[in-house]
């Protein structure tokens, strides 16, 4: 499995628009990060976890130019907002794309995205086929997907566990009930806004503990917000095993 993290970043930190923070005007291209995805070349087939606003730039970048599946973490518009751009796929490959989401996912992707699902189609929109999952394990394209039931503040959120690697995005409490699902991960990518307390997101400190809990032999932090920092000095604070994510990050397992 190779696992691409295509973004790594929120929407409070695209950069801001005219900030002045070190982050905002740093050079190096590991502090300029697009929202928070990633892609799994996984079992033959090209998975994409979330399609956010920078999608479309995303793909560009990494030159993915195949895609099997989409599922969706949350409804969120900075995972959501790109999902326009999946008609590429269907004109290159000329299929449905299958999306895997939980019952409030699709209906908040039918509203917003109305005239995908509209009766009469405008030619060229894109072409889905909707999976609802629930808290089972799933089949997507014939790689298996375990949910992971966390809190977003109150909002549920799946987080995901595909293999031995882990993906929690987008969340500040875990129960006890998906540890074990977690456990002996050998990738974990988690969440880790900003130093100060957050509502809905874990903070570093947050998921340094989650990390030092879980014992996973990478973690790689992301949904990393401006105000964290920049990416060599944080990262000097970490412990070995603990890195901050970056856009482009490639990791095979
Ligand atoms: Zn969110
Ligand atoms: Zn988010």
């Amino acid at each position: 499995m190779i696992v691409t993290l295509l973004g790594t970043g929120t929407s409070s930190g695209v950069p801001l628009i005219g900030c002045e923070c070190e982050v905002c005007r740093s050079v190096d291209f590991r502090d300029k990060r697009l929202r928070t995805s990633v892609h799994l070349q996984v079992g033959g087939k090209s998975i994409v976890i979330d399609t956010g606003p920078d999608f479309r730039q995303q793909v560009l970048r990494e030159g993915i130019r195949h895609l099997d599946a989409v599922v969706f973490t949350h409804e969120h518009k900075d995972h959501t907002a790109g999902l326009d751009e999946v008609r590429a796929y269907n004109f290159r490959q000329g299929i449905d794309i299958p999306v895997y989401a939980r019952h409030r996912v699709l209906n908040q992707l039918q509203t917003e995205f109305a005239y995908i699902f509209a009766e009469k189609r405008y030619p060229g929109i894109p072409r889905l086929r909707l999976h609802e999952i629930s808290g089972e394990p799933f089949d997507v394209e014939g790689v298996r997907f375990t949910p992971i039931d966390v809190l977003h503040h109150r909002l549920p959120v799946y987080g995901f566990r595909i293999h031995d690697f882990t993906y929690l995005t987008d969340l500040n409490f875990i129960p006890e009930s998906e540890v074990e699902k977690i456990a002996g991960t050998r990738i974990l990518v988690l969440d880790a806004l900003q130093r100060e307390p957050h509502l809905s997101h874990f903070t570093l400190r947050e998921a340094i503990a989650v990390a030092e809990r879980f014992r996973a032999e990478r973690t790689y932090l992301v949904h990393i917000s401006h105000k964290l920092g920049l990416h060599r000095e944080v990262e000097k604070e970490l412990p070995p095993s603990i890195r901050l994510g970056y856009d482009g990050l490639k990791i095979t397992l």
